[in-house]
Order: C-alpha cells, then structure tokens, then sequence
C-alpha cells in the first residue's frame, strides 16, 4: 500500500499555501478590483491560474479527468517541484538510471538531495537486479524513469517499469518527453491503477512549442493536490496556455510534422547506418539518433565547422553523438557534411 502522506516532506503538507485573488472569485463576469491589476490593455489580467480551457483540452484528447492534469512552466519545474514536495534537503535520495536526462541531477543539486544513478544495461534496459539493493531504503523518495529515454532514445521494458511501480515505496514519474515519436503505450492512463505513478509530457518536442515552455503531468488527484499547492500561483502565462491551445486546436499540423520527422527518422538512421566510420546507430523512439563513432569529439568538432550542431554526448557513453532529427534539407546537408568529412579523412591517408 502506498501511503502518500508518509512521502510528503512535513512543511509541505503543513503548509498553507497562498490563495490568489483569483482562487476567491472563479466566475468570468464582474468588475475585477481585487488583484492590482491595470484595467487598460490587452495583457492586463492575471492568467488563469489552474489552465482550465488548456486542461479541458487535453483531458479530451488524452481520455483522462481534467482533475488528474497539472501544467507546470515546462517539464523542468514540475521536476523540480516533485523535489521540493516530497525531499527535504540533506536527508531524502532520489533514484534514476544513468545514461539518462541530465536535469534530474541538475534539480537534485539544487535542492541538496542525493540522486544515485542506477546504471542501465549493455541495451539501455532497467536491470532489476541493480534496483535491489534500494528498495528498502526508506529515504528515497522517488524514481525517474524516462521513457523514451534521453540521450539513448529507446523506450524503457514494459514489465521491467511495471515491477518497479509495484516493488518502489515512493512516488514514479516517468517521464515522456518524447512519448509522441514512440510507438510504445503511453503510461498515462495507467495513473488510477498505480497510485504513485505520475507521468510527465510536454510541449517543446512533438508539439513543437519549446519557446512557450509548458510541461503537463498526469497522475492521480491525491498527488496533483500537493503540485497545486507548491507551484507558484501563476505559473503559466496567459501567452503560453493560448500557445498550446492553438496547438491542440491543430492536431493535423501536430500529425504532418510528426509523420515528416518519423520518416527523415528512418531515412537518416538507415544513411547514417550505412557510413562506414559510424560503428553503431541506436534504433530510436523519439525524435533524436544516437550513433557511436570511432572517435566522437572529432566529429562533433569537423561538423561545428561545417556550421552543423549536433549534442556531443561522449562524456555520458563513449564515443557517442546524438543527433535531433531535422528538416528533410537539413537532415540532407547533415549527411552530405559526414560524408565530405569522411571522403576528406580517406584522401589524407
Ligand atoms: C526535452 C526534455 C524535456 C522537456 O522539458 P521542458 O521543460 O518541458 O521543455 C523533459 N524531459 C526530457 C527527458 C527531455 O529530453
């Protein structure tokens, strides 16, 4: 049995949290004197604090209760937010897997909590026989497992993560930043199953909306209760709620990018795999490829050069470059570049 309350730190849950002029009067009608607000102007008025027009949205879309959705200022600060609910500084740990997003160790370092990083297998799969030894400690509070996951681009076993939400004594956010590029089933309708599942998506990648940074989270009410009570009271503007609404509102665009970028997906890793100095190319589910090379700051360095930037991730894998999936001209140039690099290399020999 999960016991939720047990999890969050003590201030929190004695906290009271700060009740904006616009949680004591909800209707949309009537002359608004109770917030400092200028009365002239198109941007004058404070947002809406609990999103209601994007989450309607959304819980249409993704087939889930308006009440199990939070929407954070990207996904960044509802990491951030989890830390500061459930980990007091200096005492609780945190749990992910290495290789993995390198924010859950920024976000840990921030708020003085210990982020041990369990290390993923030869196929970048969960070894459970890893997890074991922490279990039973009672001062880990919660688990990260991104799925599909970055900088690797696979989708994390299914059973493998199933086991962990039914052996992990704290909350599990899977994170699916890039759950739309992924043929895989997403984990947010499992959030009434597993009372301490919450799942995190967003709209910088598929939708296509980094700029207006805003992160969604699914999961129950219960935990959603302490997120609102945390987060800053108008933590999204006005600007960006509309942003992804206008984004939701166009679901074909959202479908005939995503469609481009899987087939240059597939175009480029069966390109890349065909070069001969790339020694391995990873299949993916989501948006990015990575490769292993002979030698990676080489040739993250020859492409800087030729103006192309790629994200050179050699200090977390060896020897391995990972390459966000581009327009069909720039996916083009990219490998045109690889193979003026290689020709280049072959005649100097
Ligand atoms: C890009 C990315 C995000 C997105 O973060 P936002 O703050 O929503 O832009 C989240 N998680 C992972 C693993 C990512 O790669």
């Amino acid at each position: 049995m999960f016991d939720l309350k047990k999890h969050i730190r003590p201030n929190i849950l004695a906290l009271q949290p700060y009740s904006s002029a616009r949680d004591e009067f909800t209707g949309k009608e009537g002359i608004f004197l109770d917030a400092n607000e200028n009365p002239f102007g198109e941007m004058n008025r404070y947002p809406d604090p609990y999103q209601n027009d994007l989450k309607n949205r959304l819980a249409q879309l993704k087939n889930v209760r308006k009440e199990q959705i939070f929407i954070g200022n990207g996904s960044d600060e509802i990491i951030d937010l989890a830390f500061r609910i459930f980990c007091t500084p200096g005492q609780d740990k945190v749990l992910t897997f290495s290789p993995s997003y390198g924010m859950y160790e920024v976000s840990a370092n921030i708020n003085n909590v210990e982020l041990i990083k369990v290390p993923l297998d030869e196929n970048f799969q969960i070894d459970l026989t890893n997890l074991q030894a922490y279990w039973k400690d009672s001062n880990i509070k919660l688990l990260f497992i991104c799925s599909p996951n970055n900088p690797t681009g696979n989708c994390l076993n299914r059973k493998a993560i199933e086991y962990c939400l039914l052996n992990f004594d704290g909350l599990i956010i899977i994170d699916e930043a890039y759950a739309d590029f992924s043929s895989e089933e997403s984990w947010v309708n499992q959030v009434e199953k597993y009372p301490n599942l919450l799942v995190t998506q967003t709209f910088s990648k598929a939708w296509g909306l980094a700029a207006a940074r805003v992160g969604i989270a699914y999961s129950n009410v219960e935990v959603l209760h302490y997120f609102n009570k945390v987060k800053p009271p108008y933590n999204v503007s006005t600007l960006n709620q509309n942003a992804a609404l206008q984004a939701l509102n166009n679901i074909d665009l959202f479908e005939a990018q995503k469609n481009i970028l899987l087939q240059e997906r597939q175009k480029l890793t069966q390109a890349l795999s065909e070069l001969p100095f790339i020694q391995k190319v990873y299949p993916s589910d989501s948006n990015f490829i990575l490769i292993k090379v002979e030698d990676a700051n080489w040739l993250y360095q020859q492409l800087v050069e030729a103006n192309i930037i790629i994200r050179n991730r050699s200090k977390l894998i060896e020897n391995c470059l990972r390459i966000s999936v581009g327009t069909p001209k720039e996916n083009k140039v990219l490998l045109d570049a690889i193979n003026t690099i290689f020709v280049e290399t072959q005649t100097l020999k």
